[in-house]
């Protein structure tokens, strides 16, 4: 690659309370109309302290609630956006929300503002959004949001299987970085250092703080959810999400497939992330020990999931992505194969 192109979030605030000034937030980005897409949990946990905060800022906005991530809701939110003529559209709420007006607003070019109200994967800040339903089993590139309000005493009164889930998505970073290094080395493609580091320095907190996070403290959460941010703006300075998302990513996608609805993205990453480092001969001890201790699921069965369902999705990852060549690409696992190794991590 003789360039690539880097964006990146303008203005991010992180901060406990600091829902309670989202409208002077927006306000930077002068828009004139606003649409907030939600889930109606969310919705009716925060409505009043966001039209609170909304009012008397020069801006007309409108809500829509959406259940599900789907494309259907993505082109549900189009057209209520064209038709309401929004110029910027406002993902809050969990993954969900954020993934749906991620891609909505890449779609009819309005801006993009993520609020997330759960620290469960790094979508909060990337340019990717995961939408079920469409034409592919990974998540779709769009644009990164243009601004990012994290307001951590909401996040932190997430659920905590959701933190969790972060943990998992941050610490898969792990294995997403070394397939990344095997297709600079094997297949001569462009590798960035600085985004590489980046990224495992999110991973890193994760390692290095686990116990801390498992406990729920807030300034865990808020370290646990700038490195999500941050792993997030590396994936927009790496120009793709391959400092992100490796193998363990496709054996996340993978599962979505062949178990759908069982176990949380970031969840299955880090299922996926202790497979892909023993393949990596990297201290997927370490791993696990972190992901027990912030209450990650550190086995199929914590997951509720079949061990012959994690060796298929194993020997399938790699035929979603055939480009993407990780080291599942390189060894092509047969199910035999993938259940000794699910074994040797005890994963099954
Ligand atoms: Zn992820």
């Amino acid at each position: 690659m003789d360039s690539h192109v880097m964006e990146l979030p303008r203005i991010i605030q992180i901060g406990y309370g600091v829902l309670k000034e989202a409208g002077r937030f927006l306000s930077k980005f002068s828009p004139e109309r606003v649409l907030i897409v939600s889930g109606p949990v969310v919705w009716a946990k925060v409505s009043k302290v966001v039209e609170d905060a909304l009012r008397g800022w020069g801006f007309t906005y409108s809500c829509l609630q959406v259940n599900y991530s789907t494309s259907k809701e993505v082109e549900l939110a189009e057209k209520v956006a064209r038709e309401f003529k929004a110029d910027l559209i406002v993902g809050l709420g969990g993954g969900r929300s954020v993934d749906v007006a991620k891609l909505a607003s890449y779609n009819c070019g309005a801006m993009f503002v993520s609020m997330p109200t759960s620290a469960s994967h790094d979508g909060i800040a990337s340019p990717f959004a995961s939408i079920k339903g469409g034409n592919r089993p990974y998540s779709y590139n769009t644009k990164p949001p243009i601004g990012v309000l994290a307001d951590v005493d909401l996040i932190a009164q997430a659920p905590r299987r959701l933190l969790a889930s972060g943990c998992g998505d941050l610490v898969s970073k792990i294995t997403a970085v070394r397939d990344w290094m095997l297709a600079r080395d094997e297949k001569h493609e462009y590798y960035g250092k600085y985004a590489a580091n980046l990224a495992l320095m999110s991973a890193e907190i994760v390692l290095s703080e686990a116990k801390g996070i498992g406990g729920g403290g807030k300034e865990y959460v808020r370290d646990l959810v700038e490195a999500l941010i941050s792993a997030g703006v590396a994936a927009g300075i790496a120009g793709s999400s391959r400092p992100c998302s490796g193998s363990e990513h496709l054996f996340s996608h993978a599962l979505d497939i062949i178990a759908p609805n069982i176990g949380l993205h970031g969840e299955k990453c880090g299922l996926g992330a202790l497979m892909m480092a023993k393949l990596y001969n990297l201290d997927w001890e370490r791993l696990r020990c972190a992901l027990r201790d912030v209450n990650a699921p550190v086995s199929a069965l914590d997951l509720g999931l079949d061990a012959d369902r994690v060796a298929e999705a194993l020997v399938l990852a790699p035929a979603l992505r055939p480009e993407r060549y990780t080291i599942l690409h390189k060894l092509r696992l047969s199910f035999e194969d993938a259940k000794a190794l699910a074994k040797d991590v005890e994963v099954i």
